[in-house]
């Protein structure tokens, strides 16, 4: 049997163009980064799929994003990064991929999912939450750093992890679409405007980048509302998520045994576009 670890975008896709495979994901939600949520009846995706060009298999719709920024010359410092990934990249003209959802949903109908999570995996087994599992061959999507350790190699992978709030509001014109602070004392890097996703609301993205201790809500509340951009009483519907390995950093030889493939932006452990994974899956 052949096994793909993680139900993101990668983990979908590659996983409809083999025989006899199962897909493992932890999450109850497939998708990944950009699994959604039915709020206010409508569908809403935990993170809005921007591109600087359109790619297949997505249909796009252009999006004109007014840029505000904030001490944007310290960015990196906040972040403790030495570049921005390429989606943390914004222009005025971006291009939103809309029919992601939808290949979510398609793609999940296909593919067999076991939900749990992966413990452990040796050269043998797949050691998850629910089981163990063996595999001829192995499609990780899922983190390198893990798979290297857990096979008892060393590594110097790292990672910034991000919090990211969902907030709908009444529409109203906020002034800007994409909003970027690189002050180290507030607790937001970027927050995004999705205008676009509905004409009755404003969806609003808000990203928190953090190492070690989970962000405190209250902090990022008041932050919030004192830079203006919402206060708690106008949210009418509200999700939030962490994203581990959300920024990843570092570099490593794969010298891993053949019958581990690596996928996607954690196999590969670079901080690839959704174009460049999806070109990226012929190469795994
Ligand atoms: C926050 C964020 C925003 C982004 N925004 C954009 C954008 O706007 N435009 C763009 O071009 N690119 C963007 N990217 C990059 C883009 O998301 C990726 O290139 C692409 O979506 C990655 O898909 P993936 O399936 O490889 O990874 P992921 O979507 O991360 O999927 C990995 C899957 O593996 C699962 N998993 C992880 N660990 C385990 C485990 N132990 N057991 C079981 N399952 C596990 C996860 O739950 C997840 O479903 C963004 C990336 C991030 C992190």
């Amino acid at each position: 049997m052949n096994v793909v670890l993680g139900g993101g975008i990668t983990g979908l896709l590659l996983a409809q163009n083999l025989k006899d495979v199962l897909v493992i994901e932890n999450q109850p939600k497939l998708g990944g980064v950009f699994s959604y949520d039915e709020i206010l009846d409508f569908k809403v995706p935990f993170h809005p799929p921007l591109l600087h060009s359109s790619c297949a298999p997505f249909n796009v719709k252009e999006v004109r994003l007014r840029i505000f920024s904030k001490k944007e010359n310290y960015l990196l410092k906040k972040l403790n990064i030495q570049e921005l990934p390429p989606w943390l990249f914004f222009k005025e003209k971006m291009y939103y991929v809309d029919n992601l959802i939808d290949i979510i949903d398609t793609l999940s109908k296909k593919v067999r999912v076991f939900h749990s999570n992966i413990r452990k995996i040796n050269e043998e087994n797949i050691i998850t939450s629910k089981g163990i599992i063996k595999a001829n061959k192995i499609f990780v999507t899922i983190s390198k750093k893990f798979i290297l350790e857990s096979l008892g190699k060393k590594s110097n992978l790292k990672s910034i992890s991000i919090a990211e709030i969902v907030a709908v509001i009444p529409k109203r014109d906020i002034g800007w679409d994409v909003y970027i602070n690189g002050d180290n004392g507030v607790s937001f890097s970027h927050v995004i405007n999705a205008y676009w996703l509905s004409e009755l609301y404003n969806v609003l993205y808000v990203i928190i980048p953090f190492s070690g201790s989970l962000p405190i809500w209250d902090k990022i509340f008041s932050d919030l509302k004192r830079e203006k951009i919402l206060t708690k009483d106008e949210i009418i519907g509200l999700r939030s998520r962490i994203v581990r390995d959300a920024i990843l950093i570092g570099d490593e030889e794969n010298n891993l045994p053949e019958r581990f493939k690596l996928c996607g932006r954690l196999g590969k452990w670079k901080n690839l576009t959704l174009c460049e994974t999806v070109q990226d899956i012929h190469n795994c």
